[in-house]
């Protein structure tokens, strides 16, 4: 039977801009970037200039695009922002950084996946804060070099061996965000949960912040969970049964797992035998593409042990085994 789901569509937008920090004092955790950041930022306000080009390196979910926004609103600027993957012709990525008013932010999300053109267009881009332009075509054709107004450019990414050291190196500041602590995580629950009017008890903010593998996105989307099952009464307060419920229902499980985490897992054992398995042959077998595996999934199973990288591919630990075989006992 299918809902219509339009309404969650449509309060998610609201509700993720209620979420985000506004400013790097709300911001949670990352202080040595933080501290690094106010500098940055300060530095630049003092000598009225537009802020150096920042690099935001790690998983999803951690903060980039928070920080770019901060950052743009410190500044008191404008922000455009665009995923790599959708600047499709040199001409999109021209109009653009012609388009940025000065000491304005341009923020590229994944930018590891700019094609090589492009990547060289940015690359100019930043190294003379200016682009050619080719006008015209044949032996008339001319190339017009246009100036740029100066601004700022930030790059997410969840891959930096992926850009060219070139422009890896225009970067002033290069980030890296790093997953959250326990009581860091306990932190942002606590305070997630206030902006979207839950009270949850101590324990189950505890629970949220143990299964959500260190990804304040996570922790957000479980807690919009919450707030729909909680929305459904008059009674804000939530216990740990309660909590636990939720998790179960959205199938999150004890260790932070979901349900992709457990079908590769599953996989290596069922259809491998535990492995070791190739990551392109195994993206095939679960329908993904070996980048989610290797960018998304990967990267928290390997953290806990669950699975391991050898040279002749991925093995699922002794772990991970008890793991799966609890769970499926379980159910
Ligand atoms: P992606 O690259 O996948 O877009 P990201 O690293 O840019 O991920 P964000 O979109 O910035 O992640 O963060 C996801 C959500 O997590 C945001 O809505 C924000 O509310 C919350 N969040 C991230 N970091 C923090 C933090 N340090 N404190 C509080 N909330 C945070």
């Amino acid at each position: 039977k299918k809902f219509p789901n339009f309404s969650i569509v449509q309060r998610e937008p609201a509700l993720d801009n209620a979420l985000r920090p506004k400013s790097l004092s709300e911001f949670i955790g990352q202080e040595k970037i933080k501290e690094r950041l106010a500098l940055i930022i300060n530095a630049a306000k003092k000598r009225e200039e537009a802020i150096d080009h920042i690099l935001f390196v790690g998983p999803p979910g951690v903060g980039k695009t928070t920080l770019a926004l901060i950052i743009a609103e410190e500044q008191n600027t404008q922000i455009k922002m665009i995923s790599a993957p959708s600047i499709q012709k040199s001409g999109d990525l021209i109009a653009l950084l012609t388009g940025i008013e000065e000491k304005g932010v341009i923020f590229i999300d994944e930018i590891h996946r700019l094609s090589p053109s492009l990547e060289e267009i940015l690359y100019s881009a930043l190294e003379d804060g200016s682009i050619s332009i080719v006008a015209g075509k044949g032996p008339g054709g001319k190339v017009l070099s246009l100036k740029l107004p100066p601004f700022t450019l930030i790059g997410a990414t969840t891959r930096p061996a992926l850009l060219s050291t070139p422009l890896r190196d225009r970067f002033g500041f290069i980030a890296t965000l790093d997953f959250y602590t326990h009581e860091e995580m306990v932190k942002i629950i606590e305070r997630s949960q206030k902006i979207l009017g839950l009270n949850l008890s101590y324990e189950s903010i505890y629970e949220v912040a143990k299964r959500s593998r260190g990804v304040p996105r996570i922790a957000n989307r479980i807690l919009k969970r919450i707030k729909d099952y909680v929305d459904l009464r008059d009674n804000k307060n939530i216990d740990l049964t309660e909590t636990k419920k939720v998790l179960e229902l959205i199938g999150i499980d004890e260790n932070g797992l979901d349900e992709l985490d457990r079908k590769i897992l599953f996989t290596l054992k069922d259809k491998f035998s535990g492995g070791p398995v190739g990551l392109k042959t195994l993206a095939a077998v679960l329908n993904e593409s070996p980048e989610t595996i290797e960018s998304i999934y990967e990267p928290y199973l390997l953290r806990i042990g669950f699975i391991q990288r050898t040279s002749r591919g991925r093995v699922i630990t002794p772990l991970g085994l008890a793991h799966i075989m609890r769970y499926y006992h379980d159910q």
